[in-house]
């Protein structure tokens, strides 16, 4: 997809993980053309509900009558689809997501091959986001969790709003599910692949950290500044000041939010 943003979706034995926004439905039907006949999907899996990941559902299920599956909470959503703002019709498509009928999965699915994938539910960035884990081969689906940094959240006038103390404690459950797991290969949506479960550990610690660093620099404010002017403070310390995608997409994917989503969970309890 164009930038700034970036999705992705993986072929595993013949099974779908996430179908790509809106605006590569040719996309995806031209690599459709280039697929055998015992490769093609029979199935896809929705990590969750959000248009870059959901986004070709209905073109799946119509075209090819290939079956979409999705975490149960998402399936009403998913039935009436919805638009979204003109920054993300820039990257994702202009179309919204048009509706289609998706089938609750359970706690792990199977594919033709025999790999068995549990789906964990790893709510923060979405309250339906689940991965799906291999044990045997060491993959781990990700989608949007795990950030090679969080830098910025959805959150503000934005449908999707993240929190970063729901985050972690999805990082540590991660981390704990994939014990024992040697060489774990962890797919990040638009990111790339990840190795070495110790990863999450980093991640887990900067978050750690840069919680600290929020709730430090923010008492350190005169307590008389309006809260405005607080936030315009902390951005310049922290970070030298909002993002330029933080003033593109008018405050809905921003340093502010994350911020705000620090500051919001109270520093006791380590
Ligand atoms: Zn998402």
């Amino acid at each position: 997809m164009e930038r700034p943003f970036w999705t992705s979706l993986y072929l595993v034995d013949r099974v779908l993980i996430d179908c790509g926004a809106p605006g590569s439905v040719e996309e995806l039907d031209h690599f459709f053309q280039g697929l055998s006949e015992e490769q093609f999907p029979v199935a896809c899996y929705l990590t969750h509900a959000h248009e870059d990941h959901a986004g070709t559902g209905h073109f799946l299920t119509k075209k090819y009558g290939i079956p979409v599956y999705c975490p149960l909470e998402s399936v009403s959503l998913l039935k009436e689809g919805w638009d979204y703002k003109e920054y993300r019709k820039m990257t994702w498509g202009k179309t919204g997501v048009i509706g289609f009928d998706a089938i609750p999965y359970e706690t792990h699915f199977e594919t033709p091959s025999g790999f068995l994938f549990d789906t964990l539910p790893m709510p923060g960035h979405s309250p339906d986001l689940h991965a799906f884990i291999e044990k045997k081969k060491g993959w781990a689906f990700l989608g949007d969790m795990m950030q090679p940094q969080y830098q910025m959240l959805f959150g503000h006038t934005c449908e999707i709003q993240e929190d970063i103390k729901i985050i972690v404690e999805s990082l540590k459950k991660l981390y704990k599910f994939t014990d024992g797991i040697q060489d774990l290969q962890m797919f990040v949506s638009g990111r790339g692949v990840f190795f070495g479960r110790e990863l999450i550990r980093t991640r887990i610690q900067e978050i750690h950290d840069l919680h600290q660093k929020i709730h430090e620099a923010n008492a350190k404010l005169e307590p008389e500044l309006k809260p405005a002017r607080k936030m315009k403070r902390l951005l310049k310390v922290l970070f030298g000041g909002e993002s330029l995608i933080g003033k593109m997409t008018g405050g809905e994917l921003s340093r502010a939010n994350m911020i705000i989503s620090y500051l919001k969970w109270p520093l006791e309890g380590y």
